[in-house]
């Protein structure tokens, strides 16, 4: 079976510089060990996705170049699959229903910093922590998602200690075979009320359930990979190999997108830009990672 890969854009908008060497990156990766790469449309936020930016999605990477294999898998035509998963977990009794809602958790946390005068633990993404001491669920009995419980979870786990391999590097030039501490996280979203699954959820699913044995994604995603590993244990899912690649930053060090004002691929082709500008620019940002990286 030759390896299998995959691209996983979200169709929130256009894809950018940072996304062209997400997935040059994906492919060459590919290329090298005579692998696949699957195309993967990562539109569970019914809100924020647009079926307009598939089509643009699929025209930016026929652009490039970059050929995917066999169907696209949109992630909202298989909520069942997540659900069974999530299912599964329920069976364990390692999720619960939680009614906080996003104002809920700000209006406790903005308390409870005030009261200690200290910032409150926060996942690696920067979600707050639960439980804060204190919040109160709105009125409105309704659930707003299921959470894992992570204390039940690291018990299920028994104690294992989880590993992944890692063939480029963590944002603290962390490379494999890594420790995945999913300790680091508190009880991680893994359905929403809108949406019966989470990026969490939906990525581990649908890793397994397309065969993917390789994950090239960007060192955003580094540390979830502890929460990834979890899950796959705790459902029975095969363990794929990661490699994080580094972030295209703008000119003040933050990380590319759409919302910061950089410009799309589709912006820059207007503006004149070849498929070769494109792969030109994506090189010489590597190479400057290869530098500061062996500095
Ligand atoms: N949909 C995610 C993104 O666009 C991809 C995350 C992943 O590759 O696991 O950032």
């Amino acid at each position: 079976m030759p390896p299998i890969f995959r691209f996983a854009p979200s169709p929130t908008g256009h894809l950018h510089l940072g996304h062209a060497l997400s997935a040059l990156c994906v492919w060459r990766e590919a290329e090298k060990v005579g692998g696949t790469v699957l195309l993967r449309i990562e539109d569970i936020d019914p809100q924020r996705s647009r079926p307009e930016h598939v089509a643009a999605i699929c025209e930016d990477l026929d652009w490039l170049g970059l050929r995917w294999d066999g169907e696209i898998r949109r992630q909202s035509e298989h909520l069942d699959d997540h659900r069974a998963a999530l299912d599964r977990l329920a069976a364990a009794g390692l999720v619960y229903p939680c009614r906080l809602t996003r104002a809920d958790i700000a209006a406790a946390l903005a308390r409870i910093e005030r009261e200690t005068g200290a910032p409150w633990p926060r996942d690696p993404d920067g979600t707050p922590r639960l439980p804060i001491p204190g919040a109160e669920p709105s009125p409105d009995e309704t659930r707003k998602a299921i959470r894992l419980d992570m204390a039940k979870a690291l018990v299920a786990l028994g104690g294992e200690t989880l590993t992944w391999r890692e063939s480029g590097c963590g944002p603290a030039g962390e490379t494999g075979p890594v420790v995945a501490d999913p300790s680091r996280w508190g009880d991680v979203i893994l359905a929403r009320k809108e949406t019966p699954t989470s990026y969490h959820l939906a990525v581990v699913v649908d890793d397994a359930l397309q065969g993917v044995t390789h994950v090239v994604r960007g060192q955003d995603m580094f540390y979830a990979t502890a929460v990834h590993r979890l899950l796959q244990r705790l459902i029975g899912l095969p363990e794929p190999s990661y490699r994080h690649h580094r972030l295209v930053s703008d000119a003040d060090g933050a990380k590319l997108a759409k919302s910061r004002g950089s410009k799309s691929l589709r912006e820059l082709r207007a503006d004149g830009w070849s498929k070769d500008d494109v792969i030109a620019a994506v090189d010489a940002l590597l190479r400057v990672d290869v530098l500061k990286s062996s500095a």
